[in-house]
């Protein structure tokens, strides 16, 4: 049996089901849930995943946490309908060989374009089945505040989802064209979209109000719904991610890129540390992993943590050309604390966090994380000089988070003459940021709005993905703006 615990459950005796820990969401004393055991798999299970398909080797590797609660063909079945060729037309994960040793692992061919959609294409099936296993009589009202990718992609995945809504709130003048009309495009019977006039601090100030008022969960409690979230902090958003690790090594051991057992580096584009936290897991199952380096922008925190075990987020703010990596606190983190220092002195870490901005982690603890983790960064020059240098020399098109990561990999490569094989996450299609890349592809601006995309396309011979393609002369569903404080009305003329 594998039990979940809060990251600051300092006495580890509250442990919960892997459906309870699903569909909670966060512990109640403010930890993340993480399983008390990680399972090991033998050199011949990762052997065995070379010939399957991407949905099958999911199925195998999440069957090794979640059995207690969910069956065999139950999880076949919600990975089989999670990243199903309808879903993902292009392979769900494809790793493409760019030359020298590098790999680009491509997670973003889902609904959104963005590699959210690789664990909230299946979380919304977990969630939904949890609600029945956990006894729950009432259904779920999914609120989420997004700065982008993050809506689309919780959108796409709880669309007509049983026994879900999901509702969604955005800041109107804050997110790009593209994800903005993604969003007001929406289908499904079960959603609710609106723009607020404020920021996204806006925007998540509100949908926290709203998570934390008593009279809002007695008046959804008297209609039969309950709140949950979708962000990065629940398990079942964690978990999908530990699979495209494995499949990337699989994919490498059936074109004979690596000989079993062989170490390979990863180099992950991190904001929230939920991606890179993933490939922990992975490693700690036994998935031969040399280094996982993680690739940060201007707001470089986490590159400093790993250089020097103090983690400080009293420091500015950068807006840059990767926004999904905008972030000075990394959630996830907290669940690489727990299993490093335990959850008594990872409660210390939170609660210095809170009160000060900064906590450190003193050379031991440091140490033993750096035996596996690298820390890199990139600022917008370096981005955009590595998107146009992989173009020209490789003809591989990168949008600006990936090619971040791919400035790190060639830092991280050069300074320390590491030889293994070097997989690099690629995490958005670069039509998504087409006019950053379209400018550092050929050294000109891009016209605005949809133009962007059209001429990221010719200029490259590359063809707008389906999903993207027209996207400003679709129907719009969703026109509506409200002020934040109009966000509870919203939301309970939403709920019926
Ligand atoms: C969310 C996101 C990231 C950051 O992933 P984390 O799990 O938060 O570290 C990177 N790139 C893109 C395109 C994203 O949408």
């Amino acid at each position: 049996m594998i039990r979940y615990f809060s990251t600051r459950d300092e006495k580890a005796e509250k442990g919960v089901s892997s459906a309870a820990a699903i569909k909670r969401g966060i512990a109640p004393d403010g930890g993340l849930y993480s399983p008390d055991v990680i399972p090991e798999v033998t050199p011949d299970f990762i052997d065995s995943l070379k010939d399957l398909e991407y949905s099958a080797r999911a199925a195998k590797i999440l069957s090794l946490f979640l059995s207690d609660d969910y069956s065999g063909p139950e999880i076949e079945a919600f990975c089989g309908a999670a990243y199903s060729p309808e879903a993902f037309p292009d392979g769900a994960a494809p790793l493409k060989d760019i030359g020298d040793g590098k790999f680009v692992l491509e997670l973003w061919h889902g609904p959104s374009c963005a590699f959210k959609d690789m664990a909230l294409q299946l979380m919304p099936r977990l969630l939904s089945a949890a609600i029945t296993k956990t006894g729950e009589k009432r259904d779920a009202l999914i609120l989420v505040a997004t700065s982008g990718d993050t809506g689309k992609a919780a959108l796409e995945g709880y669309r007509d989802i049983d026994r879900i809504k999901i509702e969604v709130f955005y800041p109107a003048e804050g997110v790009s064209m593209i994800q903005k009309l993604q969003m007001m495009t929406q289908a499904g019977s079960n959603v609710d979209v609106c723009g607020i006039r404020g920021n996204f601090d806006d925007a998540q100030n509100g949908v926290k109000s709203i998570f934390t008022d008593g009279d809002i969960a007695a008046e959804l409690d008297r209609r039969g719904l309950f709140l949950s979230s979708a962000n990065s902090i629940n398990w079942g958003r964690l978990l999908p991610q530990v699979v495209y690790y494995f499949s990337a090594y699989a994919d490498l051991l059936k074109q004979g890129a690596v000989s079993p057992g062989e170490r390979i580096d990863f180099v992950v584009p991190t904001g929230n540390f939920g991606n890179i936290f993933s490939g922990y897991l992975a490693y700690r199952m036994g998935l031969p992993v040399g280094r996982l380096v993680c690739a940060s922008n201007r707001n470089r925190v986490l590159t400093d943590f790993f250089s020097t075990g103090v983690y400080d987020k009293n420091r500015s703010f950068y807006t840059t050309s990767s926004p999904s990596m905008d972030i000075l606190i990394s959630s996830n983190l907290e669940r690489l604390l727990a299993y490093s220092a335990g959850p008594v002195r990872t409660a210390g870490y939170m609660s210095e966090l809170k009160k000060t901005g900064r906590y450190s982690v003193g050379e031991s603890i440091l140490g033993d994380i750096r035996d596996i983790f690298a820390g890199y960064c990139a600022d917008d020059e370096e981005t955009s000089a590595a998107i146009g240098r992989y173009w020209k020399e490789r003809h591989y098109l990168a949008d600006t988070h990936t090619a971040v990561a791919l400035s790190c990999a060639d830092r991280y490569i050069s300074e320390t003459g590491q030889e293994r094989p070097c997989v690099v996450l690629s995490t958005a299609s670069p039509f998504k940021f087409a006019s950053s890349v379209y400018s550092s592809v050929t050294s000109f601006e891009a016209e605005p709005g949809y133009r962007a995309l059209e001429m990221l396309s010719e200029a490259t011979g590359i063809p707008v993905p389906a999903r993207l393609s027209g996207i400003d002369r679709r129907a719009v569903r969703f026109p509506d703006v409200c002020d934040a404080d109009g966000m509870r009305r919203r939301m309970l003329t939403f709920a019926g």
